[in-house]
C-alpha cells in the first residue's frame, strides 16, 4: 500500500517517542505574526532601514529611538494566541513524543500552548534586563514605554518610548539581534536534542538564518520532515517534504 505524505508523517509519529521539532516565523503567523520573508513578511514592507539593519547590535546601540519604534510597532503582537501548530506541538509532549521544540522564534507562544521543553535560539520578548543593573523587567513591564500618546494625550517623543530602568540604565530585550552570538548552553541542548532524535520535523523556517539553521546538520536519523509553504534549502535531503500550512498539517497529523 503507498502511503500519501500526510498518512506517512502519521505513522512515523505513532512509531516515534523522540521527536524533535526545530520551528521559525512561519509557525506563528497562523496567529497573524507577520514572518520576515514571505510576500507579506517584514522584509517586503518599506522602512527608513532594513529590517536586519534595524534589528542589528549596532543599530540598536546608536539608534535606541529607531530600534524601539520598529520593536514595538512590528516586533509585538500583543493579541496573538497560540494556532493549531503550537497546540499539536504541545499534545506531542504531553503524549510523551515530543523531546523538545527548538525555536528561533521570540513570541513566546509555544510556551502559552503547553509546551516546556523549549529552547529559544533567539531569546524572548518576554525576558528584558537593565544594561546597566541587570534588573529583570517582563514585557508587561515595560509596556507603558510602547504608548505613543501621554496620559494627557500629547505625542511621545521617540526618545520617551525606549525603557528606562530604575536606576537609569536602558532596558534591552533579551533577544538576539543581528551580530550577537547565540547562548552556548542553549545551542549545546539543541545539538544534543537533534543528534539524538529518530523524527526531526521542521517547520516553517526559511532556513536563512545561521548559525540557527547549520543545526539541523547534526541530524543523523533517516526521518527529516520539513512542512512549509516555500521551498527550502533542506528540500532535497528530507525524507519526507509537506507544502502546507503548518497549523493545518499537525492539526491533521496529530490525534
Ligand atoms: P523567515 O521569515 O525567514 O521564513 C519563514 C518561512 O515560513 C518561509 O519560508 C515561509 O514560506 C514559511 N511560512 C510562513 N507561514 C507559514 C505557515 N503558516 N506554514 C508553513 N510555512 C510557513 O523566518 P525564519 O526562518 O524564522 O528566520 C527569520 C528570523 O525571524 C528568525 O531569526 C526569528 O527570530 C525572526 N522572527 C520571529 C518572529 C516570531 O517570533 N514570531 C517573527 C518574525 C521574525
Amino acid at each position: 500500500m503507498v502511503l500519501t505524505d500526510m498518512e506517512q508523517l502519521e505513522a512515523w509519529i505513532d512509531e516515534s517517542d523522540n521527536i524533535v521539532f526545530f520551528g521559525g516565523a512561519g509557525v506563528s503567523t497562523e496567529s497573524g505574526i507577520p514572518d520576515f520573508r514571505s510576500v507579506d513578511g517584514l522584509y517586503h514592507q518599506k522602512y527608513d532601514y532594513p529590517p536586519e539593519t534595524i534589528l542589528s547590535h549596532s543599530f540598536y546601540q546608536k539608534k535606541p529611538e529607531e530600534f524601539y519604534r520598529f520593536y514595538w510597532d512590528k516586533m509585538i503582537c500583543l493579541d496573538a494566541k497560540p494556532n493549531q501548530a503550537h497546540i499539536a506541538l504541545a499534545k506531542l509532549e504531553q503524549q510523551g513524543k515530543l523531546k523538545a521544540i527548538i525555536t528561533q522564534n521570540i513570541d513566546g507562544l509555544h510556551q502559552m500552548a503547553g509546551s516546556s521543553e523549549v529552547l529559544e535560539l533567539h531569546g524572548s520578548v518576554h525576558r528584558n534586563y537593565c544594561e546597566r543593573c541587570g534588573k529583570f523587567y517582563s514585557l508587561e513591564d515595560i509596556l507603558p514605554f510602547s504608548a505613543t500618546q501621554n496620559e494627557d494625550g500629547t505625542s511621545r517623543t521617540p526618545k520617551e518610548r525606549v525603557p528606562i530602568c530604575s536606576c537609569g540604565g536602558r532596558i534591552k530585550p533579551d533577544v538576539v539581534l543581528y551580530e550577537e552570538g547565540l547562548d552556548n548552553d542553549t545551542l549545546t541542548k539543541a545539538v544534543s536534542y537533534i543528534r539524538n532524535a529518530d523524527i526531526l520535523i521542521i517547520g516553517g523556517t526559511s532556513l536563512a538564518v545561521y548559525p540557527a539553521a547549520g543545526l539541523i546538520d547534526y541530524y543523523r536519523g533517516e526521518r527529516l520532515v520539513v512542512i512549509n509553504l516555500s521551498q527550502t534549502p533542506r528540500d532535497t535531503y528530507a525524507d519526507l517534504v509537506i507544502a502546507g500550512k503548518i497549523g493545518q498539517v499537525l492539526a491533521e497529523v496529530v490525534k
